[in-house]
């Protein structure tokens, strides 16, 4: 039996992990469960899996706890995060909650001695060294949720002698692939939430109509498996049946296919190194046909030399980078920038904040303030 702590547990993610969960009840224990606002949400799942502690972010007073979930311990705000991460006993903690809020969680867990199941690529976009370093002390590697990440990593458990020598890193391209420049610029709200593939949360939807999610995941590819920028290739694949692949040194290419179905991934780092059902049926290759693969538009999507460049400047670059973007989308998903503007925001904070350093959790936080900053004052 694994105790498992799902923080984010309401979101897309976990609540694909929650089936996961519900699908092996003999090999599963939620331990604990936290949301940011959804109270009826996480109210329902804490009925389903009665963990011992249950968080909101948004705060919870003792009295609009309801009568049959006083058995559980109820906490609020950043407590109830560390509390989930550190304090609550568990073998696993899944980080699948939105933005750099997630960093904090992933260095609680990992200092905890907690085995950290990671779908917050935004932790290691921040804090991708400091994280690392920490994983390597504790001897507990993370395990990638991330379904191209989660791909790289199958494919290398049948590396061998191997030596990787790229990574090709796919795309679906999103929902603004065939568009043109101009007419991306004024891509609407509802437009950029029409995900051709994948059903996931509002952030990380614009982020991969943006291209920005495939930035971030340049960067968080960097650091899990300590691959240079220049090895990363991305590969435009509108079908996404691949899920990514890795080049080796004598030539071989090993890829990982499957459904767009995140409870694949999220399973494989929830049984690793074993493997589980996941109710996921395997692509039917027949009805796919077949599969394409173009090189990506940096020209359409700026995101993606955005990112590189912000890898390669090093400091707290890539902070700046994900900060502006996360208010940059907060803003747009409120209606008040244009799509274009997400770019020029983000340009923005970079031109404005180059050569900050980020060798601490402090540094990395003044960063983000300070690109956050820039974003609000235009
Ligand atoms: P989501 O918006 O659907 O859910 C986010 C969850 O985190 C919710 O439970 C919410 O209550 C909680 N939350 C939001 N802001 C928070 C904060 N500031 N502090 C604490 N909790 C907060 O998001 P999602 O799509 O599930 O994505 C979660 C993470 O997983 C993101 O980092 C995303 O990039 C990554 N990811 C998601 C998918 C996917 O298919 N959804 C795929 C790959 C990676
Ligand atoms: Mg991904």
């Amino acid at each position: 039996m694994k105790k498992i702590a799902i923080l984010g547990s309401t979101g897309s993610i976990g609540t694909q992990a929650l089936d996961i969960c519900a699908r092996h009840p003999e090999e599963y224990r939620v331990a604990a469960l936290t949301a940011k606002s959804s109270r009826e949400k996480l109210f329902e799942q804490v009925r389903t899996f009665r963990p011992e502690m249950a968080g909101l972010m948004d705060g919870i007073r003792e009295d609009e706890i309801p009568e049959d979930l006083r058995f559980c311990r109820w906490m609020s705000g950043a407590e109830a995060l560390h509390a989930a991460a550190a304090e609550v006993e568990a073998d696993q903690v899944l980080v699948s909650i939105v933005g750099i809020a997630g960093l904090q969680s992933v260095m609680d867990a990992l200092q905890a001695g907690r085995q950290v199941l990671l779908a917050n690529k935004e932790a290691l976009v921040t804090g991708g060294h400091l994280v690392m370093d920490l994983a390597k002390k504790t001897g507990k590697p993370i395990l990638p949720v991330d379904s191209e990440h989660s791909a790289i990593f199958q494919c290398l458990q049948a590396a061998g002698a191997n030596k990787p020598t790229k990574i090709l890193l796919t795309a679906s391209g999103g929902p603004f692939r065939t568009w043109e420049k101009e007419r991306i610029r004024t891509a609407t709200r509802s437009q950029a939430l029409k995900h051709p593939n994948w059903n996931m949360g509002a952030k990380i939807t614009v982020d991969s109509a943006s291209m920005f999610n495939k930035g971030l995941e340049i960067m968080e590819a960097r650091w899990l498996f300590d691959m240079p920028e220049d090895r990363i290739q991305v590969v435009v694949h509108p079908e996404s049946v691949v899920h990514s692949a890795i080049e080796f040194e004598d030539g071989a290419v090993l890829a990982q296919l499957g459904a767009p179905d995140m409870r694949v991934p999220i399973g494989y780092a929830m049984s690793y190194p074993a493997r589980m059902t996941t109710g996921v049926k395997g692509p039917d290759l027949f009805q796919i046909g077949k599969m394409t693969f173009e090189e990506p538009d940096e020209e359409k999507f700026p995101s993606l030399r955005m990112a590189k460049d912000a890898l390669k400047a090093g400091g707290a670059a890539c902070t700046v980078l994900n900060g502006a973007n996360e208010e940059a989308v907060a803003a747009f998903l409120r209606e008040e920038i244009t799509f274009g503007e997400i770019y020029d925001l983000v340009a923005r904070a970079l031109d404005k904040l180059s050569g900050l350093m980020a060798d601490s959790l402090d540094e990395i936080y003044e960063a983000d303030r300070k690109a956050r900053e820039v974003v609000r004052e235009r």
